[in-house]
């Protein structure tokens, strides 16, 4: 890793803790200079929400959160934190998922909150794209593209809250991948604050620019350690003009696999989404229409005015109906009926979360060993953490599953043995050809997984490339890049 060596990491005491708490006030005085007094926020009530991840599971002191409008601001931010060898946490809506943007334990660090870097400074429709601000919501987006008929496809969950520089910094997929590619896919350009203080203008919306090496896509799913995006220009697609969702009951797995594979032949990309939950995750999103063991979420999307994407999802259901591989369906009659049921879908991991938790996993593996990854799985978990519930849903047409371990009913999370648990899912998953971390990034809580399955090259690969963009260490140090064992 770079130097941190700068970073203070013993806690003070006596005449040097004074002199400590006078340097930390001079700072937080210069930063409201900066951006005015009401831009940073100091006291322990104001910086808690900032400090806590999403599902409350990490939570250290930061000195302050500090809130510019410009990358001019930022910029300047920067410069001071070097100066007073203050690290920098960029975060968003702070919905991730692997405390990538909340602060580490014993080190002086200041949250950087992109939330009032929020405006959609230009809309271009003879390009197809938009440029947003680092802190503009996903929702945001994706409605300003609707108004402009046009689709920008990433969604998930934590639309409302999670922003574009988080999501891009975390390269998220979500629930329409399978056709549109995850956020990578829709950046044509970035603006990014670098660790010099500079700023980086590649805000260009060009699909094609071979000039040299393509530098924005170091920044995305970076998480914050090689700079700070403050803008992007994004991609939008043409609008659907009609759609078709289902709810399928499956006996297992493997059939809804199978009907995946049969959907895929028939619709090709106009299949933008296949969600697999078994019966106990669908439980914790809401109550299912029918019973069946496993569920698939389809929908199929239609650019053409006349299409009929109804009639494309019944043909197929029909068929899984008659062999056995559905068991049960029911389509959406209306917008307000598709709505509930991706609400439904969308609902397991808040109510998981208010169910006590999970030891979570967002393995992926190939397509063609989904089926025995589900069943390996409960098979470990029945013979190895006897009583423990398994919550199991994902993207399936993405080989991307969230595997995620509940205690054994009445007990506490914190009774499960969550670093063994964790090895014993993420091995699996790599032993099937597969990867521990497929669309939430590392973080601090996947930093075990990266020790143990990145390669020696690719981790040697990435602490030169944090080197040569943050020498000193700067951005969002204990993330992303494990510690090397020679430091
Ligand atoms: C209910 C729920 C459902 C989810 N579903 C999905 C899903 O289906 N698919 C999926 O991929 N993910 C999913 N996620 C996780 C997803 O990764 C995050 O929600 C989202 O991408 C993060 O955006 P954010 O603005 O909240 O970023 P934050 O959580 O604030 O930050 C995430 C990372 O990005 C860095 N960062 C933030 N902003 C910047 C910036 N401007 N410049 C540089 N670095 C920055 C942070 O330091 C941190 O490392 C889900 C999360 C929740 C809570």
């Amino acid at each position: 890793m770079p130097a941190l060596q700068w970073l203070n990491l013993k806690p003070l005491t006596g005449r040097a803790a004074t002199a400590q708490n006078q340097t930390t006030m001079d700072f937080c005085n210069a930063l409201k200079t900066l951006l005015g007094e009401n831009a940073v926020l100091t006291t322990p009530e104001d910086r808690a929400s900032f400090e806590r991840d999403w599902r409350g599971l990490s939570q250290y002191p930061a000195v302050a959160v500090a809130l510019p409008k410009t990358p001019e601001q930022v910029s300047e931010i920067i410069k001071l934190c070097a100066a007073e060898k203050i690290a920098i946490v960029p975060q968003g809506g702070n919905t991730g998922l692997v405390a990538g943007g909340v602060p580490i334990a014993n080190t002086p660090q200041l949250i950087l909150s992109l939330n009032r870097m929020n405006a959609i400074r230009s809309l271009d429709l003879a390009a197809d794209c938009l440029v947003a601000e680092a802190g503009v919501p996903l929702a945001t987006v994706q409605q300003a593209a609707k108004d402009a008929d046009r689709l920008f496809p990433v969604s998930f969950a934590a639309d409302g809250s999670a922003q574009i520089g988080g999501v891009i910094s975390t390269n998220a997929g979500g629930v329409q991948v399978l056709s549109y590619g995850n956020m990578r896919a829709q950046v044509l350009g970035l603006e990014v604050v670098l660790a010099d203080g500079s700023i980086w203008h590649g805000l260009n919306a060009l699909p094609k620019d071979n000039t040299g090496y393509d530098l924005k896509q170091l920044f995305i799913g970076a998480e914050g350690t090689l700079g700070i995006i403050t803008a992007a220009c994004l991609r939008l697609h043409p609008a659907p003009r009609a759609r078709a969702t289902a709810l399928v009951g499956t006996s297992s797995a493997a059939d809804a696999m199978a009907l995946f594979q049969s959907m895929r032949r028939i619709a090709g990309p106009a299949l933008t989404l296949c969600e697999f939950m078994t019966a106990e995750a669908l439980a914790l999103g809401g109550r299912a229409p029918f019973e069946a063991p496993a569920y698939l979420l389809l929908e199929i999307s239609a650019l053409e005015e006349d299409a009929t994407p109804q009639a494309l999802i019944e043909r197929v259901l029909e068929a899984a109906l008659e062999d056995g591989t559905a068991l049960d369906a029911v389509i959406a009659q209306s917008e307000r009926e598709r709505d509930a049921l991706i609400a439904m879908r969308e609902a397991i991991p808040e109510g998981e979360l208010h169910a006590g938790g999970a030891v979570k996993h967002d393995i992926s593996v190939p397509l063609g060993r989904m089926a025995e990854m589900v069943v390996a799985t409960e098979a470990l978990i029945a013979k190895t953490y006897p009583g423990c519930r398994l919550n199991i849903f994902g993207h399936l047409g993405d080989g991307n599953l969230h595997i995620n371990v509940r205690p054994p009913e009445g007990d506490a999370l914190s009774s499960l043995n969550k670093a063994e648990i964790t090895t014993n899912v993420e091995s699996l998953a790599v032993s099937l050809g597969g990867s521990f971390s497929a669309e939430h990034g590392i973080g601090q809580f996947r930093l075990a997984g990266m020790a143990a399955h990145k390669s020696p090259e690719a981790l040697a690969l990435m602490r030169r490339l944090k080197t040569a963009f943050d020498p000193t260490g700067l951005f969002n140090p204990g993330k992303t890049i494990p510690e090397s064992p020679n430091d």
